[in-house]
């Protein structure tokens, strides 16, 4: 039987999914972007960065995490039996971790300084300044003003952490001006600094090095469910914004083609343009950030303006591996909605004692969904990316009284 190895074709040596991805930088970047990917393939092929990056999975991170079946769900579903892969019991709480200490550790043997990057709601920021305190890397974070009021105890776990946090004021001082203003600190030094992306998006050859830092998402999860269950789920689901956790968890079953894959999108409040995030279901082929994918974007090509009550979700554009397994039909995306995912929030809350991040809750809320269309002994795998502890105080003052707590 020929089967398509979805990983061996894709990138090809200029970093493209299909049409998807690339490098659209400016001209003084491209020696550095080459000199990143030439490093990356070198210490990947090292025995000693892949123990040493092994070594910081098992010991810091406290992988690998587990797979939990989540029988008292499943069982108030009826339907299909949901497992998670519990990304959010590793150290700092989500997934991010994983592709932070890769990149810090691939930016400490290119004898890199300092790590540069954005954040939003500084998940990643908090992430990235872990890694960069464990490795004793200095950290500059840009975050938009508002974003550093909104979500102030992450500044405060940034600046704890030793990170300089460096708030950004132009325009509407949010993740689109921070991604500006760290894109232009770090072009007037590309030689000490290295600017870390925080998901599988960005210009070749992040979007192929973070996926490989994720993978071991995928690769724990498959042997594990395989120990527990004696077979490969029949059902992977997991939630996407740029993409990072999603494809770390596919990665290792993309060439299983009898398992049906889901990525899961925000639709926030409605389909109508700014009040939702759903890129891959909305979108249209063009350019962000220097690379090519499905994008949110008006006539003139600029971005729209997006929204989801999961804030880790709201990106306008999307990992180009994402674009093209859209594309090919490997991967369905689907989408849910903030009531959809508030409720699987408080679900998974009040049936298993686990509280999700609101981005996980979105392939949680997937998830239920497909269950109750399901079979009993049909099984389905989710990536639980992160916890909700940074989200319980929004959740509560906004949505308390919908579910008894006021
Ligand atoms: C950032 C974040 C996401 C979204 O990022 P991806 O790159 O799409 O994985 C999802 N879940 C959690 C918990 C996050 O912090």
């Amino acid at each position: 039987m020929h089967t398509v190895n979805h990983l061996e074709n894709t990138p090809d040596n200029d970093g493209y999914f299909g049409q998807f991805g690339g490098r659209f930088v400016p001209e003084p970047l491209i020696p550095i972007l080459e000199e990143i990917t030439r490093a990356y393939y070198q210490l990947r092929e090292e025995e000693g960065f892949r123990q040493e990056l092994a070594d910081l999975y098992r010991h810091y991170v406290g992988r690998p995490s587990p797979v939990f079946h989540a029988k008292k769900l499943s069982a108030a579903v009826g339907g299909g039996q949901i497992y998670f892969k519990r990304e959010d019991l590793n150290h700092t709480g989500a997934h991010k971790i994983n592709h932070c200490l890769g990149e810090a550790l691939l930016a400490k043997k290119m004898g890199k300084k300092k790590l540069i990057a954005e954040t939003g709601a500084g998940q990643h920021g908090v992430a990235l300044a872990t890694a960069a305190a464990l490795l004793g890397l200095e950290c500059d974070i840009y975050m938009g003003e508002v974003d550093c009021e909104k979500e102030h105890p992450n500044v405060i776990r940034m600046k704890i952490l030793g990170a300089n946090v460096i708030p950004v004021g132009d325009g509407l001082r949010t993740l689109k001006e921070a991604v500006d203003a760290a894109f232009l600190a770090y072009v007037q030094d590309p030689v000490t600094q290295f600017y870390a992306i925080g998901s599988v998006v960005g210009p070749h050859p992040f979007p192929m090095m973070v996926r490989d830092f994720q993978q071991v998402v995928g690769e724990e999860a498959r042997e594990q469910f395989q120990q527990m269950t004696g077979k490969l789920p029949d059902n992977l689901v997991a939630c996407v914004g740029g993409g990072s956790n999603a494809i770390g968890l596919f990665t290792a079953f993309l060439n299983d083609e009898e398992i049906n894959i889901y990525g899961v999108e925000p639709s926030g409040l409605s389909f109508k343009t700014g009040e939702h995030a759903a890129t891959l279901t909305l979108g249209t082929p063009g350019m962000i950030h220097g690379f090519k994918c499905y994008v949110l974007q008006d006539e003139k090509g600029m971005p729209l303006p997006v929204y989801s009550i999961a804030s880790g979700l709201d990106y306008p554009g999307v990992g180009p591996q994402h674009s093209y397994l859209k594309d090919i039909g490997r991967v369905q995306y689907e989408t849910i909605n903030d009531t959809e995912a508030l409720d699987a929030f408080f679900m998974l809350s009040r049936e298993e004692g686990i509280i999700p991040a609101l981005e996980s809750a979105h392939a949680v809320a997937y998830a239920v969904k497909l269950a109750s269309q399901l079979e009993v002994g049909k099984t389905i795998l989710v990536n639980l990316s992160g916890r909700g502890d940074k989200d319980i105080d929004y959740v509560v003052a906004k949505y308390g009284h919908r579910y008894g707590i006021n």
